[in-house]
């Protein structure tokens, strides 16, 4: 028997096709429409019904892309189950280039919203029941704020097993056991039992190809590990790929100066050593930053004016800090050397696995 259309916003799409739904989210005061753009892609046979989604956060835009270059997969041709991507949930901040909605909320704390509610709590209502309430997991992406650039690392409540294995399989370096947000999208969907994974990956506002093809390398192998694609044939991964930190931390700045950074995305740092160096522009005080703690460079603050009190280095601890070296060695190797020495030179990160 054929399996069943999928429904959506009205639209009917048969097993076996995809399709771009317009879903309609409200009017501008233009009398304009406005829609988020969801593509559907509804495999022949069933299984998962994994949402993938970016721009909750307006000026986020790495998953965007990511978005984009996942559907352009050829592995999608073989799909069980379906597959819903919402490139960009935050239309109205994405065209705004900015994290909130016109009325400066924050989408991503207004679930589960409602249906009469201000902006942020109708589309919140809208995309929970339009989508959410239709999947079985979740991928959701996300960036650094402005001018804080993230390691690629998966953020996860790490009680349900479902979710466990969809974090550990993303292969992303870090995986932090995050605590849920009040009315995230991510806290709204755990409460409904949906596994929910973030990925964390570069700054707002910027595109970054190793971020964007680790992106796209995770959401693949999470649909592998679902068993909506065929796995890959030929030797297996490598098992380190994650390590999940015990703890995280930012280290701020002890005085307002102009900061010279030390250490590097990535890096390993031993408790006490010096992250950066920050000085008044004369150079007549200036202040080593050291972190209170051993572990791993997860997020660098690469705008170098800063002011006391400023998280300037966010730093995460691991049990088994050797293990989670295994975890970035291997992340460092699997990328293209051409892609972080020719074609970004100013890059943040330490390609140097001292
Ligand atoms: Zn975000």
């Amino acid at each position: 028997m054929a399996r069943a259309p999928f429904v959506i916003a009205g639209t009917e799409i048969k097993a076996g096709t995809r399709q771009t739904v317009e879903v309609p989210v409200a009017k501008l005061y233009t009398h304009t429409p406005l829609h988020i753009p969801v593509e559907v892609i509804h495999g022949r046979r069933d299984g998962p019904v994994m949402m993938v989604c970016g721009a909750i956060h307006g000026d986020e835009i790495n998953g965007v892309e990511i978005v984009r270059r996942v559907l352009k997969n050829s592995t999608l041709r073989h799909l069980r189950g379906t597959l819903l991507a919402v490139p960009i949930v935050n239309i109205f901040g994405f065209v705004q280039r900015t994290r909130y909605l016109p009325d400066r909320r924050d989408l991503n704390r207004c679930f589960p919203g409602s249906e009469s509610g201000s902006l942020g709590g109708r589309i919140a209502y809208l995309l929970r029941t339009q989508i959410m309430e239709k999947v079985t997991h979740i991928i959701d992406l996300h960036t650094g704020a402005i001018h804080r650039f993230n390691l690629p690392q998966i953020r996860a409540e790490l009680k349900n097993p479902e979710t466990v294995r969809m974090a550990e399989a993303f292969g992303a370096p870090v995986i932090l056991n995050a605590s849920l947000r009040e009315g995230s999208l991510r806290a709204y969907a755990d409460s409904q039992d949906i596994p929910v994974i973030t990925f964390e990956g570069g700054e707002a506002l910027r595109f970054d190809d190793v971020v964007i093809t680790s992106g796209v390398k995770g959401v693949i192998r999470v649909m592998r590990a679902l068993e909506m694609v065929p796995s890959k044939k030929g030797p297996k991964a490598p098992r380190k790929r994650s390590e999940i930190a015990a703890m995280s931390m930012w280290v701020r700045a002890d005085i307002d100066g102009i900061m010279r950074p030390v250490a590097k995305l990535g890096q390993k740092v031993r408790k006490g050593q010096r992250l950066a160096m920050v000085a008044d522009p004369f150079g007549e005080t200036e202040v080593s930053v050291v972190t209170p703690i051993s572990g791993i460079v997860i997020c660098v603050n690469n705008l170098p004016l800063v002011n006391e009190g400023e998280a300037i280095y966010h730093v995460a601890r691991f049990d088994e800090l050797g293990e989670a070296e295994k975890a970035m060695d291997y992340f460092r190797s699997s990328l293209d050397p051409e892609m972080t020495e020719a074609v970004l030179p100013v890059h943040p990160w330490d390609n140097d696995p001292k």
